[in-house]
Order: C-alpha cells, then sequence, then structure tokens
C-alpha cells in the first residue's frame, strides 16, 4: 500500500528544510514527506488546481481536493490574526508556532494526535465489515447509525443505488435469495447476518454488552460526556468502575458534527472525535464499558445499588451514577413517525450527510444542534433550509453559529413557520409548512428533513425509587430539601451531598439532573465532581 503524504508548504526555505528535516526524522518510515516553498506548486501536486496566492486559500482549496485530510498552519507567535483566519475559513485542524524547537515538545505531540484522528477515519482499501441495505430503509438507517457512533468501520453498499456495478451484481448473485432480507452484514471472515439488528451486529464484531463480574465500586449509566467523565475520574482514583451504555458512547455529544465551544479546543472538534479519546481514556484507566445494553430498573439492597440491565441480568455496586441525559422530543405531525428513517430523521444522522449530496434538506430547531447541523449538511446538499417557529435565530441560537450561518451561501433561514405535515410513499418526498404570519400552508419538496426541537429525560423506570421534577428530570442536592426537611426515607443524619439523590448513593449528573445546564463542559465537570462525593459516601458504607 502507498505511504499517505505528509505535505509541509512554506516559502520561506530555511523553514521549509527545517519542518522537512524534523518529519523526515519522526514520520519518515510510514508517510512519505514532501516538501513545497509555494502554494502554486503544493496545489500542483495535490490536483493542479488554480490557485489564489496566500496560505489559507492554499488550505481552502487543498481542503477541497482532500477533505479528509487534516491540515495545520506553521505561523509566527506575533501573527494570531494568520491563525484566526485560517480557523473561521480553512477549517484547520491545529496551529504551530514557530519556532517549534524542541519538536519532540511542540510539534511531534500535537502531530501525532492529529494522526491519530486521521487514521480513526482512514479507510485504506476495504477488509471489514460490509452492510448491504438501502437508503430508505429504516432499518438500514439504524444499523448504519449504531455502527458509525460505534465507530465500527464498515463498507455501505446501496443495492439500488449501486444496482449496476459489477461487484454489487457479484455479491446480489451470490447472496441469491438471502439477498431480498436486507439489511444484510457481510463479515471478513465469510459469515452473513441476515435483516440485521444492531444487538446482533455488536455481539458479532465483540462490543461487550455482559459483564465481567457482578459487583463494582460504581456503576455508571449513561456514557455521554457527563458519565465518561466520572468514569475516567473514578477509575484513575482507583473505584472498580462498570459504564453501561444504551447506544454508543459519547451521548448527544457525540451527534455533534462540531463542538466549538469546549475549552482547549480553538478549532473545535466532532462529537465523534471527544467520544472516541474519553473511551480510550477510561478504557486506559480499566474502567468496563457495556454497549449496546440498558438499564432498565434500580433497586436498592443496603448498601447495594442494584441494577437490572435489559438482557435481564443484574449488577450491583455500592455506588451508582446516572447520566442518562435527554433524548429528542418528537414532533407531532402527520407522517412523521411513519417516514422516520426513511428521509425524517431525529438529530444529526451524520450517517445521512453525505448521502444529501445535490439534495435539498430541511432541519427543524432553532437551538445551537439545529445550527451545527445545518453547516455540516451544508457542505454536502445543494440547499439547506433551517425552519424555525420564531421570528428569528436570535433568541435560541449562539452568536458565533448565527455568524457562521450567515456566511454559508446555501443556507436559508425560514422562520415563522412549522411542520404541518411529512408526505412520500416508501420515503419523504414532500412536506407542508403551516406559516404563522401569513396562515398558508406551504406544499415544499424534500428528501431529508432533520428534527432539532429539543429533548427530555426519559427516566420512567426510576419512578417510585428516586424524586424527579413533573418533567423528569432527577431531583439532587440542596433541590431535595423542602420546608428544612429532607427528603421522606433519608436515614442520614447528613443533607444528600451536592449531587447525590434522595437515595443515598445513587447520585445524577449532567442533562438529566433538574437545574443542569445542558452543556458538554457543565456535563463533564458534574462528572468529575461527583467522584468527589462517591469518595465521601463509600468511606462511611
Ligand atoms: C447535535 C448536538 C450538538 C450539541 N452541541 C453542543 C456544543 O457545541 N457545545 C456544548 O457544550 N453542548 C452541545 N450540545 C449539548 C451536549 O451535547 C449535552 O449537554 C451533553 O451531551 C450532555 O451530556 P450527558 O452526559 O449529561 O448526557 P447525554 O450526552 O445525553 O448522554 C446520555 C447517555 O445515556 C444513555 N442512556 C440513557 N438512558 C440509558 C439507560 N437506561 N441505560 C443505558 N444508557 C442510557 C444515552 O444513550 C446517552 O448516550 C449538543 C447537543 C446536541 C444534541
Amino acid at each position: 500500500m502507498a505511504k499517505p503524504i505528509l505535505l509541509s508548504v512554506d516559502d520561506d526555505s530555511d523553514v521549509l528544510r527545517a519542518i522537512e528535516r524534523d518529519l523526515r526524522s519522526k514520520y519518515g518510515a510510514d508517510y512519505r514527506v514532501i516538501a513545497s516553498d509555494s502554494p502554486e506548486q503544493a496545489l500542483n501536486i495535490l490536483g493542479q488546481l488554480k490557485v489564489r496566492n496566500d496560505s489559507v486559500a492554499f488550505l481552502q482549496e487543498g481542503m477541497q481536493i482532500f477533505p479528509d485530510a487534516k491540515r495545520a498552519l506553521l505561523t509566527a507567535y506575533a501573527d494570531t490574526s494568520a491563525a484566526i483566519n485560517a480557523i473561521n475559513q480553512a477549517n484547520i485542524n491545529y496551529f504551530f508556532l514557530k519556532p517549534w524547537d524542541p519538536p519532540s515538545e511542540h510539534l511531534y505531540p500535537q502531530l501525532d494526535d492529529l494522526l491519530d484522528d486521521w487514521r480513526a477515519s482512514y479507510r485504506p482499501s476495504f477488509e471489514g465489515i460490509r452492510v448491504l441495505g438501502t437508503r430508505w430503509s429504516p432499518r438500514s438507517y439504524d444499523l448504519r447509525d449504531f455502527l458509525a457512533r460505534n465507530r465500527v468501520p464498515y463498507q455501505w453498499i446501496d443495492v439500488e443505488l449501486s444496482a449496476n456495478d459489477p461487484e454489487t451484481k457479484r455479491l446480489l448473485e451470490v447472496l441469491g435469495t438471502d439477498a431480498a432480507s436486507l439489511p444484510v452484514v457481510l463479515f471478513p471472515d465469510g459469515t452473513k447476518l441476515l435483516e440485521s439488528v444492531p444487538a446482533e451486529v455488536a455481539q458479532k464484531v465483540g462490543l461487550r454488552t455482559r459483564a465481567q463480574t457482578t459487583f463494582y465500586d460504581l456503576a455508571i449509566v449513561g456514557g455521554g460526556p457527563a458519565g465518561l467523565a466520572a468514569a475516567v475520574y473514578g477509575a484513575s482514583e482507583g473505584l472498580h468502575t462498570v459504564m453501561i451504555e444504551r447506544e454508543a458512547p459519547g451521548g448527544q455529544a457525540g451527534m455533534s458534527s462540531r463542538i466549538e465551544n469546549y475549552l482547549g479546543f480553538p478549532m473545535g472538534l466532532s462529537g465523534g472525535d471527544l467520544a472516541r479519546r474519553a473511551v480510550v481514556q477510561a478504557q486506559r484507566f480499566g474502567v468496563e464499558i457495556l454497549a449496546p445494553q440498558e438499564t432498565v430498573a434500580v433497586r436498592t439492597e443496603d448498601p447495594y445499588r442494584i441494577l437490572k440491565l435489559a438482557d435481564g441480568n443484574e449488577i450491583s455496586c455500592h455506588a451508582l451514577l446516572l447520566a442518562t441525559g435527554v433524548q429528542w422530543r418528537r414532533l407531532e405531525a402527520p407522517g412523521i413517525d411513519r417516514l422516520q428513517g426513511a428521509g425524517v430523521y431525529y438529530g444529526g444522522g451524520s450517517t445521512e450527510a453525505l448521502s444529501c449530496k445535490g439534495e435539498i434538506v430541511y432541519v427543524i430547531g432553532g437551538a445551537n444542534s439545529a445550527g451545527q447541523a445545518a453547516m455540516n449538511f451544508a457542505k454536502f446538499a445543494d440547499r439547506v433550509v433551517i425552519v424555525v417557529r420564531g421570528s428569528s435565530l436570535s433568541s435560541t441560537m449562539s452568536q458565533y453559529l448565527i455568524d457562521q450561518i450567515k456566511e454559508m451561501p446555501n443556507i436559508q433561514i425560514w422562520a415563522n413557520a412549522s411542520v404541518h405535515e411529512a408526505h412520500g410513499e416508501t420515503h419523504l418526498e414532500e412536506i407542508s409548512f403551516l406559516c404563522s404570519d401569513s396562515g398558508n400552508l406551504e406544499r415544499v419538496p424534500a428528501s431529508a428533513m432533520f428534527i432539532f426541537i429539543g429533548a427530555l429525560p426519559r427516566t420512567d423506570w426510576l419512578a417510585g425509587v428516586l424524586e424527579r421534577d413533573d418533567r423528569g428530570f432527577i431531583l439532587t442536592g440542596p433541590d431535595l430539601i423542602s420546608g428544612g426537611e429532607r427528603p421522606k426515607g433519608w436515614g442520614l443524619d447528613r443533607d444528600p451531598y451536592l449531587l447525590e439523590t434522595n437515595v443515598p448513593g445513587i447520585f445524577a449528573v449532567g442533562d438529566v439532573r433538574h437545574g443542569s445546564v445542558k452543556r458538554v463542559a457543565s456535563g463533564v465537570g458534574e462528572g468529575s465532581v461527583a467522584v468527589q462525593f462517591i469518595h465521601q459516601y463509600l468511606s462511611k458504607v
């Protein structure tokens, strides 16, 4: 296999020679290191493109040729505006400062990180799992979404779209009548699963759904940022920790195409990257991660907290932390449920973004999650329409996203409108919108609609055990004290700790907690802080 290329460009020949030397000495064995002293020559190398004569333009054009390549800018200390332009306009992944001596401190660790990221999504010639299905099948969508979110590499073969492809024809011939049982998953060992569902595929690809033992110091339910942070802190401080996740580690954040306000990542990072890094970090400290696995009930047999899992197994622990976040609120309109997974999607639908090439995509909702998704779809779709009930985005979306959206010529805002009905036989074909200013119904063609209309916790399984507010968010700490009284049944001579529920030793953090700030950083903060209280609780069990 040809070596991947590390391309460096600088018009200062001394700098160029130095960076080339340092790159070669560290990465020469695995990468082809190419140096170029001009953007023009570099673009020629990339694909003989016509160039504009500045570094950001080069990065922008280079990005069009190799959109998956990682891009870093080497800039002078004083020239922060070059870095900011490069971040804003060329989506660079990192900027290095000149001089970078010693490279072992100021160049290699950051480059290693970038290359690790790149390798995580780089697919050389394909040797892994193949999934055969059709774009408009909800089952195929669920399976692809599951594989993508669990970072299981696979090749997608749309049997309708590639019906004339010789390789697809050959595969379908070999499959014979089995080809009717879509989605079909073909594994490298020659085995296959027909009408595959995520749980079967999870077992086959070795995702762990069963605990290794029945007792843990700390059990965490939910693998979003809050649960992952608690797992890292708990395990790194010596607690035997298990984390149970219903779908895929990363939670809602894992669906975000670009988180730009998380401290320490000035260029932003995708939720997928954040989740991958956090999972590696948690596993390094020995956290056992069960996914996909759902927790369906909890009970106490003092001093133990016992969880019942969807497969019927039970896990007991001394301390339990709930970090189950929130799930998308459903949109109530005719056609929505019927076409879900066939053009109608809840959340980011990163699996679908590529399929929207050249199409018109509707994003419903005006919060940051909708804005990020619109920015992501705009890279592929012909046109993206953000539909909001209100008269503008300003009260619901962060200014930085509003500014980015304004700069995108193919994103349009449709204010004062709401979904009335989704139309289509086998997949979404049209949407009717009710326009509140005119009272008119407008029916427009559409191939995909992504819904972001807020979220609610799913905590019914905790009813009768934990105190929740009227929307299902879990009460903790001071919220449990009413009229100076501790919660009913609380048998200790202390108040509940800050993030503790009305059952001693059961804690709740992140979006699922009543009154929490719905952000990645606050979830991470609460998950980490909770571990301190868990230690205090465990010291007296
Ligand atoms: C598209 C999108 C973009 C966003 N962008 C940003 C951003 O740019 N910046 C920012 O700060 N915030 C952003 N947010 C908000 C942020 O992602 C959330 O505040 C954060 O993920 C909350 O973390 P959490 O761990 O509390 O819950 P979640 O992320 O919701 O994770 C909860 C996890 O628990 C699992 N779970 C639920 N019930 C069970 C059960 N019974 N058994 C097992 N597992 C269960 C779920 O599957 C889920 O994985 C965004 C959200 C979305 C949806």
